[in-house]
């Protein structure tokens, strides 16, 4: 599910992806999410290998969508195996969907950033 967040102040919106999802990670070292409805087969498509395989090898992680406070983009990390720093500008303020809520806008640094999941579901 989709969180999306609105700043009181500037109205600058952050959609962020809440919940962990697996990865695997490639032989080349790059990392892909596994569809969580199905994770075994998202993972023999994606390596070849089963799940209990990945984890033998230490190849699985779990990571959550973040926003970096630096260039407002959103980046998947590792929170236990990821250096806390973003990819694009090398920033190290990233915040995960349940840190988001609330926290200090990064754009303006006036308002906070609400979620508006209630009025969604009307
Ligand atoms: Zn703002
Ligand atoms: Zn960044």
């Amino acid at each position: 599910m989709i969180n999306q967040f609105t700043c009181s102040s500037c109205g600058f919106v952050v959609e962020v992806r809440e919940g962990m999802e697996r990865y695997a990670v490639m032989d080349d070292g790059v990392k892909k999410g596994l569809d969580p409805e199905n994770e075994e087969s998202a993972a023999m498509a994606l390596t070849g290998k089963t799940m209990r395989q990945l984890a033998e090898e230490g190849k699985l992680g779990v990571w959550v969508e973040a926003l970096c406070a630096g260039c407002m983009a959103t980046v998947m990390t590792d929170r236990d195996a990821d250096p806390r720093k973003c990819p694009e500008c090398g920033g190290q303020k990233l915040a995960a969907a349940y840190e988001l809520a609330g926290s200090l806008c990064p754009k303006c640094g006036q308002g906070m950033l609400g979620s508006e999941e209630e009025e969604l579901f009307i």
